[in-house]
């Protein structure tokens, strides 16, 4: 089968400077390579007419398909919509949806029309509008020589709107593109060159249409298997295989086997044990009981935190003794196992994690340097503390206790 290859061009001085992450064509890639699509370039360009040219024949004589955001609004330094007219041979006509649904967007909020927003309604008459049910800018499909353009708003709200309305499955209907599946297995406690020995002889032995990637995340390590095949079902039987093969050889990291947050993991387990989870913060300010929160329906199983990032609140809330903080320091093995005791006395959860570290820049010392965090966890029955030194900076630091303290309590009880 025939590859479908796209490019995809991001415009906008903003993104060249680095002001806005391109997100967006992460995205689109994300979508496009899981229906079959490859992506083989991904170009960022500012809003500058030569560049917009330059990549539309660039891009347009490498690949099928060409997807481009950015540029449409109703400022002046969007220029992306009449370099698009001229590059194609038409001209701008009123779209009569778009104008109306404009117009309905600026009287319902009591707003003047302006003309630059009217304006919005514009499109080249070789076209075929994409309506915009997120904004007001409309997405645009060219064809030229056989080759496919698509042009779209940057806004990614809006972006994702039109590429899952309209793009996808316009695309989906031009092009026949093979199955493409992904399984990822989530894995803790070893280091990828580690994994990479013991994967030796499974990776040598994988067919041509069997990708094995090493992606290292916070505390944990994904393997992903991808597999290429003409229908979806052969190519899940094959990617299946191969899969509880490469999970069989790693039977004591093995976590997960999905690409799920490691609250999502703990979260599982403690739902299927009936048990509950709380945690007593210093250092990460709430970041882990953030992490859990954020996992629907994570009330069958987190029930609530103390954050206690100084001494007083330490003492106060949690009952850590002030000899204990004066004799061992905040960061220590004897402040974290009385914060996590405290914790489960007020909170009366089955299980508790507790942290205290210095995540940086400052606040090091000689004995306790930057990035030492002491983390404990168990049950009133079972506690455990363990030191850790981080490297990373601040922000990292927080992201890295969690999900260390996480997989403490996870190793703890699974
Ligand atoms: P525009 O269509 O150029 O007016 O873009 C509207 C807004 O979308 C910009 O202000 C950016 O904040 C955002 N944006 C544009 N391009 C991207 C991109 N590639 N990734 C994420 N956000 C973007
Ligand atoms: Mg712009």
């Amino acid at each position: 089968m025939e590859r479908v290859l796209v490019s995809i061009i991001t415009i906008g001085d903003e993104l060249l400077i680095g002001q806005t992450i391109d997100t967006n064509s992460a995205w689109m890639a994300q979508q496009l390579n899981a229906m079959g699509i490859w992506v083989q370039r991904r170009v960022a360009i500012g809003d500058v007419k030569e560049a917009i040219l330059k990549a539309l024949e660039e891009e347009g004589a490498i690949s099928d398909i060409v997807l481009i955001t950015g540029g449409l609004g109703p400022t002046a330094d969007d220029i992306t919509k009449p370099v698009l007219t001229g590059y194609f041979g038409g001209k701008l006509v009123r779209d009569e949806i778009t104008y109306q649904r404009v117009m309905q967007f600026f009287e319902s909020r009591g707003l003047p029309t302006l003309q630059r927003n009217v304006d919005q309604s514009l499109v080249p008459d070789v076209c075929t509008v994409l309506h915009n049910t997120r904004g007001t800018a409309p997405g645009m499909w060219f064809e030229k020589n056989g080759k496919i353009y698509v042009s779209l708003p940057g806004v990614p709200h809006e972006m994702k709107g039109l590429m899952e309305d309209h793009v996808l499955p316009r695309l989906r209907e031009h092009f026949n593109t093979p199955a493409v599946m992904h399984q990822t297995l989530l894995t803790s406690g070893m280091g990828e060159s580690f994994i990479a020995e013991r994967l030796l002889s499974f990776e040598a032995g994988l067919p041509p249409e069997i990708k094995l990637a090493y992606l290292p995340a916070y505390g944990v390590l994904k393997l992903r298997l991808t597999a290429f095949g003409e229908d979806k079902l052969s190519t899940a039987a094959a990617l299946s295989i191969y899969f509880h093969q490469m999970k069989d050889l790693l039977p004591d990291i093995a976590v997960a086997d999905q690409d799920i947050p490691l609250a999502e993991v703990l979260g599982k387990i403690l739902v299927e044990k009936g048990k509950t989870v709380g945690t007593a913060e210093s250092c990460t300010g709430g970041f882990i009981s953030h992490s859990m929160t954020l996992i629907p329906g994570s009330s069958a199983w987190y029930d609530g935190s103390v954050v206690t990032y100084s001494n007083e609140m330490k003492m106060q809330l949690l009952g850590v003794k002030a000899e204990t903080l004066d004799k061992y320091g905040a960061v220590s093995e004897e402040v974290v196992m009385e914060m996590a005791a405290g914790a489960l006395r007020q909170l009366k959860t089955d299980y508790i994690i507790a942290v205290s570290g210095i995540m940086g820049p400052d606040g090091g010392t000689p004995e306790k340097p930057v990035g030492t965090v002491w983390i404990a966890a168990g049950s009133a029955g079972e506690l455990i503390a363990v030191k850790r030194q981080l490297i990373y900076d601040r922000y990292n630091n927080i992201q890295m206790t969690a999900a260390y303290a996480m997989n403490e309590l996870r190793k703890l009880i699974v």
